[in-house]
């Protein structure tokens, strides 16, 4: 059965979050899976992009929305970048009305979830 969302949203600004959040998840995950969805909850939306990558610990976690945040890595790769991105993503997700927020061990991998309000038709 196909099943068709209408997602009443700014379709540029939802754009702009998933491609960072993916483009992150690709960026910091050598080997493994990235993984993209969303569920249905209630009257709210709630996307998630999943990884296997490096993780990220418990410090940054707490200030990884903050601006120019980067972890301090050895690894070149993870200095690519502004430390901009996920501090725009939040701000995006907040004018949609959602929140955002991180799960992540590290080097088991991340999981970045942010809701929208559930604002849609289905067919
Ligand atoms: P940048 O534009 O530099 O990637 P971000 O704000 O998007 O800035 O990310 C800040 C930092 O958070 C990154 O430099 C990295 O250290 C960490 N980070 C973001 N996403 C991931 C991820 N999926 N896995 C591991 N670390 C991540």
């Amino acid at each position: 059965m196909t099943r068709i969302l209408h997602i009443n949203s700014d379709h540029e600004l939802l754009f702009k979050v998933l491609s960072h959040l993916v483009d992150n998840a690709v960026k910091f995950t050598r080997e493994g899976t990235v993984c993209v969805g969303f569920e249905v909850k209630g009257n709210e939306l709630e996307f998630f992009v999943k990884d296997t990558g490096i993780g990220i610990n418990r410090d940054l976690q707490a200030t990884i929305f903050d601006k120019f945040t980067q972890e301090n890595i050895s690894d070149t790769r993870g200095h690519e970048g502004s430390g901009l991105g996920l501090s725009i993503s939040k701000g995006f997700v907040e004018l949609l009305g959602g929140c955002i927020w991180i799960e992540s061990s590290k080097g088991e991998g991340s999981a970045f979830f942010f809701t929208l309000p559930n604002d849609l038709t289905a067919n």
